[in-house]
């Protein structure tokens, strides 16, 4: 593999940059063609402080929770999740591995605020079928432990809504892809030159040459230098994700608990999950804010980098730990970690997913909800960087790059 990469003899017919959530779907989807010569180039998960702190790029997806759901203020986004968790369970068994736990999605928030209307008539005009509790006394029939206040309400989502574990499922589509001949080139990338063909400059690995790129570098799209590429309007905002440890016992008390939305009109909302056990063994739930907060923009390489290494904000336990205190009080929480993260945001509200040249296309931009529906995206990018072609019910209008 080396050989061939450094001896320049040979030719990708795509090469895809970024092997994260959208990055390592594309590749699947691409390598389905066995006369097509794809390569994923994109670092893996740093596994060592060390190793981290040597790192330039990183990935939203290094974490065993993500909330996936089909019902959506945007009804563009329902199409999109209800295709990728439809192929989810087909994955874990193609890749023998177990990322998908459909436990459904409850939104909650103020009745008769704008928020459940928005999200009840997108679920209505998609025809998702929807569970709705109008008091505490009906949502505890179903979650005894879950409370509401009096003036909110809840919606259900049990379409296949509930938690994947995006760190498995990108280790999932990319062995997938890699069976299907798809090389996956564990490296970052510092620049693209192009030519006739591309020239993909790894930092170690030499130079790749592709005929057609396709660009899938999350929130860091933008920090390299790609021919061809203009700037893109992207906010790439700071994240910081909680992790509340609670013991197996507690766990095991909500083993039912779905994925919660919890809206709140004066505050941004919350987004909350079940108790997951992490690689440590532990159990925690998980939770962040749900909408974006002042002060979060990230506008270089070297901001980026530093805001991944450190443990994210802790001021935010301060306004959001009562989110999850509220939901279920007598849950014994003891210590809270928190780590960052950070999201891509486009102006269009929907990932950009447009070939930009004929041989370049770009696929960025989850809008903090692109692990639910990175499946169908990696899908539709593979199609259109391969073809041409755009595969989706959905109008490929909607998808354009808008360019700063
Ligand atoms: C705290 C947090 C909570 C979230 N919660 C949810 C949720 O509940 N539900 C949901 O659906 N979504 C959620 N999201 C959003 C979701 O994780 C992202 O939308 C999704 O990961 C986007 O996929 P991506 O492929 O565009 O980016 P990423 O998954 O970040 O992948 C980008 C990849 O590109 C690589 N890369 C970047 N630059 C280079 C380079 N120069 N060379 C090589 N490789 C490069 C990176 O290493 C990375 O692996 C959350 C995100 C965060 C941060």
């Amino acid at each position: 593999m080396d050989e061939q990469i450094m001896g320049e003899q040979f030719i990708y017919d795509l090469c895809i940059v970024g092997a994260g959530m959208f990055g390592s779907a594309a590749a699947r989807h691409a390598s389905t063609d066995p006369s097509i010569k794809v390569c994923l180039v994109g670092p893996a998960e740093p596994t060592t402080p060390e190793e981290r702190s040597r790192r330039s790029f990183f990935g939203a997806h290094y974490d065993e929770g993500r909330i996936t759901r089909v019902l959506d203020a945007v009804p563009a986004c329902q199409i999109l999740a209800k295709h990728s968790i439809g192929r989810l369970r087909e994955l874990e068994e193609v890749s023998g591995m177990s990322f998908y736990n459909p436990v459904g999605c409850i939104f909650m928030g103020g009745k008769n605020s704008n928020y459940m209307t928005e999200i009840d008539l997108a679920g209505r005009a998609e025809k998702v079928p929807l569970v709705y509790y109008h008091d505490e006394n009906e949502l505890r029939t179903k979650y005894p432990y879950l409370r509401m206040k009096n003036d909110e309400c809840a919606i259900l989502d049990e379409n296949g809504a509930g938690y994947i574990s995006p760190r498995k499922l990108v280790i999932a589509q990319k062995k997938v892809a890699k069976s299907q001949g798809c090389d996956v080139i564990e490296n970052e990338v510092k620049e693209i030159i192009s030519h006739s063909i591309h020239e993909v400059k790894t930092v170690s690995k030499g130079t790749i040459h592709a005929k057609k790129i396709l660009i899938a570098t999350g929130a860091f799209t933008g920090f390299i230098h790609v021919d061809d590429l203009k700037p893109i309007a992207l906010e790439r905002l700071r994240r910081t994700v909680a992790l509340l440890h609670i013991s197996k016992e507690e766990a095991e008390k909500l083993r039912s608990m779905p994925s919660v939305i919890r809206h709140d009109e004066r505050l941004v909302g919350a987004y909350i999950l079940p108790p997951i056990k992490y690689p440590d063994g532990e159990y925690y739930i998980k939770f962040g804010p749900s909408g974006k907060l002042k002060n979060e923009e990230i506008n270089s390489l070297e901001e980026m980098k530093e805001w991944y290494l450190l443990n994210g904000n802790e001021d935010l336990l301060k306004t959001h730990l009562k989110f999850v205190t509220e939901l279920f009080p007598k849950i014994k929480l003891s210590n809270v970690e928190t780590m960052s993260c950070a999201c891509c945001y486009s102006l269009s509200g929907l990932p950009y997913i447009d070939k930009i040249s004929p041989t370049v296309t770009v696929a960025c931009a989850g809008n903090g909800k692109g692990a639910k529906f990175s499946d169908e995206v990696g899908r539709i990018a593979a199609k259109l960087s391969l073809t041409g072609e755009w595969d989706s019910e959905i109008p490929k209008e909607k998808f354009k790059v808008i360019f700063q």
